[in-house]
């Protein structure tokens, strides 16, 4: 074994050795070897015979000409290359799931992309108020552009929804009681419970009516002293289907003024395109929930909004300048990059038909299954050209998905771009697919790996067919 260990090259001659061998080497989409900093190599190629060393442990070599500098060098360079990419990447989505939570959620329109590059290379009027000369506020310049699109009176912004649900509960009913129905106690992914999320805030949850079925007179009954507020929750996530009943909203306004009592919305995925046309059910856009007049609505900036992550809230007056003042507030305060992409998202709504063309999340929802069965077609000549060898291509009907628990349960049609190895399996491809530079993320669909053109740009297929050739090669 000490045989085995003597073989192992040094590090100065593999440092030399990668450096020779870097420039044949890259796969399409790589980085050169030459190109990083020797430091950072040394480091990774320590890595790597650390790596051998437990291997000759294990027993894996029997010969000292196995760990020649020769032998190791492919699999040494593809170690460092793999170890000095970035940890946080970009990744190609084939799933077809627009608002994929796990993948980024939405991405930006160019002019806030645009918008956010301006605002982090430059110093700005972030907090300074041109007019005056003095001290502003970081929340003016979102807020009348907040309004004017809602209808609301006032509006703010905070971190993310589940921020700007905390921060209305604990402003408005710490200490006292929410009624909410237990058809809306949800959890939202990631083990992240409305519930939990109202105790943090110092609120006592007030829960009524049953899973299925909950009626005015459940909340009704329930209003005390103790009561601060009516919550509810769009359960934005799942459906329930057959016997059920929720109370509507303009009900529980009613209610709230009845007896004086505030009546909040969590909206959850606020939208301000109206997607009935496209079968996606009848949910109210954030102008309607707005109409119909609740105290206060929270929604996420970059579900169908299509925008950066963030809490948005919209509402009354009297209660957003509470919010404002409460100490909470600055502590789920959005940066300025934030509220860059997120002016110039809202601006774009102005006008629905260019929000519609420029928000990405907004056009890829939208998108016609005429439109993507054409792009299929695109996407799978590109593949088969390239790639005719190691792939068989065909196409499918298929379903994509809004995501980010926005329209449960409803499908938009597309065609799916079916890639299927000649020589190893799909779920053999699919793994591979996560190592390739940029990885691509795609579905299996009856065991068959499939990519669906909605989530991936034009300008992304030559990256699927360079993606797939890394794959074929490996
Ligand atoms: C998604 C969601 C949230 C959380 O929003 P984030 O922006 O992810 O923090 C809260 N409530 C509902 C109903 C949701 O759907």
């Amino acid at each position: 074994m000490s045989q085995l260990y003597r073989a192992l090259p040094s590090v100065d001659r593999a440092l030399d050795a990668l450096a020779e061998y870097a420039p044949a080497a890259p796969r399409k989409g790589e980085v050169a070897l030459a190109a990083l900093p020797r430091a950072l190599v040394r480091e990774h190629v320590n890595g790597f015979l650390d790596v051998c060393r437990e291997e000759i442990r294990e027993g894996v070599y029997n010969a000292p000409e196995q760990l020649s500098l020769q032998a190791l060098l492919p699999r040494m360079a593809a170690h460092v290359r793999a170890a000095s990419r970035p940890h946080f990447r970009r990744v190609l989505n084939g799933t077809g799931v627009v608002v994929h939570t796990n993948l980024g959620r939405s991405l930006l329109a160019d002019v806030a992309v645009e918008a956010v590059r301006e605002a982090c290379a430059h110093y700005s009027n972030l907090e300074f108020d041109l007019a005056t000369g003095e001290r502003g506020s970081r929340y003016s310049h979102v807020e009348r552009i907040l309004c004017q699109v809602t209808g609301a009176e006032a509006g703010l912004v905070v971190n993310n929804n589940a921020a700007a649900v905390m921060l209305v509960l604990d402003t408005l009913c710490k200490g006292r009681e929410v009624i909410v129905s237990r058809g809306q106690l949800v959890e939202i992914g990631g083990s992240f419970r409305i519930p939990e999320v109202m105790e943090k805030s110092g609120a006592r949850l007030r829960e009524v009516g049953a899973t299925n079925r909950t009626h005015l007179r459940d909340y009704e009954n329930a209003i005390t002293e103790e009561t601060a507020a009516l919550l509810r929750v769009h359960t934005s996530n799942y459906r329930i289907v057959g016997f059920h009943k929720e109370v509507t909203l303009d009900e529980m306004v009613a209610l709230g003024r009845k007896h004086g009592l505030p009546v909040l919305e969590d909206l959850g995925s606020g939208s301000f395109h109206d997607f009935t046309a496209l079968g996606l059910g009848d949910e109210p856009t954030v102008q309607q929930v707005v109409a119909a007049g609740p105290d206060v609505v929270t929604f996420s900036g970059d579900k169908v909004l299509g925008g950066p992550q963030a809490g948005i809230i919209v509402g009354r007056k009297e209660w957003i300048d509470r919010i404002k003042k409460n100490p909470m507030n600055r502590a789920l305060r959005i940066d300025k990059m934030t509220l860059a992409a997120l002016e110039a998202t809202m601006r774009l709504y102005v006008d629905p038909e260019l929000a519609r063309r420029s928000i990405p999340t907004l056009s890829m929802v939208t998108a016609t299954a005429e439109e993507l069965r054409r792009r299929a077609r695109r996407l799978a000549g590109r593949i088969s050209r390239d790639l005719g060898e190691a792939f068989t291509v065909t196409m499918q009907d298929g379903a994509s998905r809004v995501g980010g628990g926005s329209f449960p349960e409803r499908d938009l049609r597309t065609t799916l771009v079916r890639v299927t190895p000649r020589d190893f399996s799909a779920t053999e491809l699919k793994q591979r697919l996560l190592d390739t530079d940029p990885p691509l993320v795609g579905r299996l669909e009856e065991d068959a790996f499939c990519l669906d053109p909605r989530t991936l740009s034009d300008g992304e297929f030559p990256l699927v067919s360079m993606a797939l050739e890394q794959a074929a090669t490996r």
